[in-house]
């Protein structure tokens, strides 16, 4: 607290920080304090951004926002629900639920926390200052001071190591929580909900990692139909089948990387240069699924065989990655007018 009274800046941050739960009516319990101090020391960062993207206008923040800016909302605390009148701004402002938005909050998480070992970094200052005035106090009373006078002294300073010891073991859980959480959000970030396969972002971050020079084939597998299945089934026995299919791809192309690449196409990602050896692999993937009867399970109507096609290209890592997809993509259309359910290598590029 000493710390908060000295210099007008900081004055100045703590007449904030209280006109700020004015605002929004929140109760100076410690979790709203620290959540406005977080807000307010950095105003251009990305917790204060997300706070004015969703008060813009006049709007209150409410319980919910708070939590999901990663603050803690005290329960019983006078958050105002009742006099919340949303605009539609403030409801797409609103952080959203996909991983991106799980990152964006963690990251203020991360932030938050940075802010938390800074703080204790000028405490532990502080406390090296007050240790050594305590010393030279000792020092300056001499023989002459009294046993409890030491013991006093000894006695604040234990109180303050336990604090800190306190805190530190706070802020290492909390760091904890943060590393758990920010795994999820990466893990979820790369992944499609739908087939739990990775998703177009995983197979990008994956083939731009590869040294310059591996020799790889890319396959853009695309099912055949597929707006038929839709068509006669219903969307949910299609996204079913979708998730059937990639698992299928996924189990005979294991070891390699199978991806969910947007819609129903999949992305496959082959360490080896030689195009008729893996559209061969892929093949015997293909027939696997070619093979499968897929029946509604609601219905337990036949639905039959699905079939996919697939474009391949091979190349290094290092060339543009686009000019690898556009002539996957060229060999794909050519496999679907073949008469689909086929492998279709791209030509070799001239060196
Ligand atoms: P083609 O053999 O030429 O690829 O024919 P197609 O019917 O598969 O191709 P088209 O591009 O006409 O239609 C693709 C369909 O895939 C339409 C779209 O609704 C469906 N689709 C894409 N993503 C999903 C999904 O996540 N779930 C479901 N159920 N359908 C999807
Ligand atoms: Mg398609
Ligand atoms: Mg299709």
């Amino acid at each position: 607290m000493r710390m908060v009274m000295d210099g007008g800046q900081v004055d100045d941050l703590f007449g904030r920080i209280g006109a700020f739960l004015a605002e929004h009516r929140l109760s100076p319990e410690p979790a709203h304090y620290s959540f406005a101090y977080l807000v307010l020391s950095d105003p251009e960062g990305p917790l204060a951004q997300a706070v004015t993207s969703i008060t813009d206008g006049g709007i209150r923040l409410s319980r919910m926002d708070i939590e999901a800016m990663g603050g803690e909302a005290v329960a019983g605390a006078p958050v105002a629900f009742d006099a919340v009148v949303r605009s539609s701004a403030a409801i797409t402002a609103t952080p959203d639920p996909t991983a991106d938005g799980l990152i964006a909050r963690t990251q203020m998480q991360v932030e938050g926390f940075v802010d938390t070992m800074r703080t204790m970094q000028v405490e532990a200052t502080g406390f090296g200052r007050d240790l050594a005035e305590s010393a030279a106090a000792m020092r300056r009373a001499g023989p002459a001071a009294g046993i409890d006078e030491i013991a006093r002294l000894t006695g604040a300073m234990i109180a303050r190591v336990h604090s800190a010891e306190v805190r530190l073991a706070n802020a290492t859980r909390e760091a904890d929580d943060l590393r758990i959480a920010l795994d999820e959000a990466r893990g979820s970030a790369r992944q499609d909900p739908l087939t739990g396969l990775p998703n177009r972002r995983a197979f990008d971050e994956t083939f731009d990692a590869l040294p310059v020079g591996t020799p790889v084939t890319i396959a853009i597998c695309d099912i055949d139909h597929f707006k038929r299945v839709n068509d006669v089934f219903g969307h949910t026995v299609g996204d079913r089948v979708l998730k059937a299919i990639g698992q299928t791809l996924a189990e005979a192309c294991e070891g390699h990387l199978v991806t969910r690449y947007g819609g129903e196409e999949f992305a496959l990602l082959f360490e080896n240069g030689d195009c008729a050896a893996v559209a061969e692999f892929l093949d015997v993937a293909l027939r696997a699924v070619a093979a499968r009867r897929f029946r509604s399970r609601d219905t337990n109507e036949l639905i039959g065989s699905v079939t996919v096609s697939a474009g391949l290209a091979s190349g290094v890592a290092g060339a543009p990655k686009v000019d690898l997809i556009t002539r996957a993509d060229a060999a794909l259309y050519r496999a679907k007018a073949d008469g689909r359910d086929r492998v279709v290598c791209a030509p070799d590029v001239g060196v």
